[in-house]
């Protein structure tokens, strides 16, 4: 399968490049040349197949022959090794969970299923490649346990020192093996820098690779779980919308990707926190990236959402299409919190901030009866502990993915300027 650069400046290339590449060399993203619908018995029949099987079909048309079955059957089993479990809280709506895996943000399945196709294109080679990236907190947990061990790749994440939280800081200073942690005096930003600087500096760049949420094989796999949330539902009979908290945007446009191959899907709402980029444009027609602002969902302070770029594209750009099956709004913190409240006293049940931003968008949707609405919870409560606490009268119990760790000492390279990265790098690669 080949993929093109939305810049439309750079060559076409094979998924093995774009996965390698991650970004065209023009800078822009890369989008599959040709989008085949499965077959309409697949989707019919979709309660006869295993969740490993619908991954096969639903990701075989955009790897091609560049892995082969079995081998992409293997890759697949070792990144859907979780549930992700519909619980219905009230008449109509359920919470789709996407946290039960090992670092539990949704996020695993995009980074595991990276790491393993990288791992298996380098399989054949002598030298090892390193993966650099940069996190504000959940990105640096998925990518540090997706890659632990992958074979001939080191991976070096830079997190900004006192910004992260103690448990998402565990889990990306513990792992050791081939993970190195980097420690910057500084902000999310003062990290993103020295990766693009690094990226752009040919002393080192040729042997980097990132693990960006941009990269094909971070965004194709988050198909997956709108399939599975199909085949849990087809039962009820009934139109699915979908409201996903989003902030890069690569997660609700799996949903849309899904949605082009057939997957009976009603409408998209992509709820957003006060970063309100996309719900502007849809509302005013004009798109004006703005600097991110800080919010209690942080995962989604984004202010130029790199994938949206890839939902117009999938609309060929008409925007008036789009909007027939795709909505945006935008929520206020004191919103956020006041419905983890609010669901908490009515239903019971625990949302943290992400998950009551995709719950506020099905509420403005306003469900009709012939409708279901399943909100993404994108990560377990545990992981925004603080808030949640704050404004819920609970102690959330700690998980034993994360009770593993806490315990485990902190190892990490601390610098303060990006001579410091350049010179660890160049020492450490082979
Ligand atoms: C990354 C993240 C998001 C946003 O997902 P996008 O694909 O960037 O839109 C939402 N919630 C959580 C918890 C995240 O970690």
């Amino acid at each position: 399968m080949n993929y093109y650069s939305l810049h439309h400046k750079s060559p076409k290339t094979n998924f093995k490049n774009a996965v390698i590449e991650g970004l065209a060399k023009d800078r822009g993203i890369y989008f599959p040349e040709k989008i085949t619908p499965l077959p309409k018995n697949f989707i019919d029949n979709i309660t006869n197949y295993s969740n490993h099987e619908i991954a096969f079909e639903v990701i075989k048309q955009f790897v091609g022959d560049e892995i082969p079955p079995t081998a992409l059957k293997e890759i697949i089993s070792k990144t859907l090794s979780f549930d992700f479990p519909i619980v219905e809280i009230e008449n109509n709506i359920a919470s789709l969970e996407l946290f039960h895996g090992p670092t539990m943000a949704f996020k695993d399945v995009g980074a595991k299923f990276m790491a393993e196709c990288l791992a298996y294109f380098n399989n054949d080679k002598e030298t090892e490649i390193t993966v650099l990236v940069a996190t504000s907190g959940d990105t640096g947990g998925a990518v540090a346990n997706g890659f632990l061990e992958a074979k001939g790749i080191k991976v070096v994440i830079l997190y900004p020192s006192g910004k992260v939280s103690n448990i998402q800081e565990k889990q990306l200073t513990t792992l050791g093996k081939n993970i190195t942690a980097i420690e910057v005096n500084g902000v999310f930003d003062d990290c993103q820098e020295m990766v693009k600087t690094a990226f752009l500096d040919e002393d080192i760049s040729r042997k980097l690779t990132s693990a960006n949420s941009i990269n094909i094989a971070r965004w194709l796999p988050q198909m997956f779980y709108f399939f599975f949330a199909y085949k849990t539902l087809k039962k009820k009979n009934k139109e699915l919308v979908f409201s996903v908290p989003s902030g890069n945007f690569g997660n609700i446009c799996a949903g849309v990707l899904a949605q082009k191959l057939g997957l009976p899907i009603k409408h998209f709402i992509a709820a957003t926190n006060i970063n309100d980029t996309v719900p502007n444009y849809l509302q005013k027609g004009q798109y004006q990236p703005k600097p991110s602002k800080a919010t209690i969902s942080n995962a989604m302070d984004v202010g130029n959402p790199s994938n949206f770029i890839r939902i117009e594209e999938l609309f060929q750009n008409n925007i008036e299409t789009l909007k027939k099956v795709f909505s945006s709004f935008s929520f206020s913190d004191e919103e956020t919190t006041k419905t983890m409240e609010t669901v908490y006293k009515k239903t019971g049940y625990i949302a943290e901030p992400h998950g009551a931003v995709g719950y506020l968008g099905l509420k403005k949707h306003q469900l009709k009866d012939t409708e279901f609405g399943v909100f993404l919870e994108t990560a377990h409560p545990v992981k925004f502990l603080d808030i949640v606490e704050k404004t819920l009268p609970i102690k959330v119990p700690i998980p034993p993915q994360i009770k593993k760790i806490l315990h485990k000492e902190k190892v990490a390279i601390q610098i303060n300027e990006y001579k410091e990265l350049k010179a660890y790098l160049q020492n450490n690669q082979p």
